[in-house]
């Protein structure tokens, strides 16, 4: 719709917004440019994940370590994706920001979140071989009707628009489940069972995709959808969130 809008009378807009509702960071409030809704100094306290951390899961390690390194948890279990990237600890600002979004509905808080995703194509992990696809986490249309929007599907357009990657929302979920986190290793695997399905007519042949969710935490859902996908003759499946657990 916004786009429809010629580009001065939009300038204007935010103009009287920005005079209406003085732009300020969500979490301390002090004052922020135009079109940004958080300050340096939350940007430079959200919790990087240094370099030093598990090659698959992006676990972070607090040791020291030379060489790649594996998580006690991704060596006694192997995952359909090649690897899961994350920049970010979803603790203090990451975590309250992916919260608003998610489940306040603070759908304009996308842009910073975006920032932090973009912040994984920088990874070593994610660049060879090149991502050809961005595939967004599905959400069933029940849940997306109750929340509005599908968080995961929002992240990845963002992506895509800035990195030039394709989009292909080429996954459903079919069926409606309850939340995993109560659920130990097995019971989320039974739960997840035929609950993905890809939608007619998306051909992920020997494609190299990347799958994007918000918050990687047992990594049980990305798992289900890479082997869907890999099922489905991907080549490869590869996973950036915003920030894991
Ligand atoms: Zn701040
Ligand atoms: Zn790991």
């Amino acid at each position: 719709m916004l786009l429809t809008i010629p580009k001065f009378l939009r300038s204007a807009g935010v103009a009287c917004l920005d005079l209406l509702y003085p732009p300020h960071c969500a979490i301390c409030l002090t004052a922020t440019p135009s079109g940004e809704h958080l300050c340096l100094g939350c940007r430079k306290s959200a919790p990087v994940i240094s370099a030093l951390c598990c090659h698959t899961c992006s676990a972070p390690f607090s040791g020291q370590i030379d060489g790649p390194f594996s998580c006690p948890n991704c060596r006694e279990r192997r995952f359909h994706f090649t690897c899961a990237v994350a920049r970010y600890q979803s603790r203090d600002a990451v975590r309250e920001l992916v919260h608003r979004f998610k489940y306040n509905g603070k759908v304009h808080l996308r842009n910073v979140l975006v920032d932090w995703l973009e912040e994984t194509l920088d990874d070593p992990r994610l660049q060879t071989p090149p991502c050809d696809r961005i595939v967004p986490v599905p959400l069933h249309s029940t849940r997306e009707r109750e929340r509005g929007f599908n968080q995961a599907r929002i992240l990845a357009e963002g992506l895509a628009r800035r990195s030039g990657i394709p989009l292909a929302d080429c996954m459903k979920r079919i069926r409606y489940t309850t939340t995993q986190t109560i659920f130990d290793r097995e019971e989320r695997m039974e739960n997840l069972r035929d609950a993905f399905r890809m939608r007619k007519n998306s051909d992920m042949h020997d494609l190299h995709l990347l799958l994007i969710d918000d918050v990687l935490t047992t990594g049980s859902t990305v798992d289900e959808c890479a082997r869907i996908l890999i099922e489905a003759g991907a080549a490869s499946v590869r996973v950036a969130t915003v920030a894991r657990a």
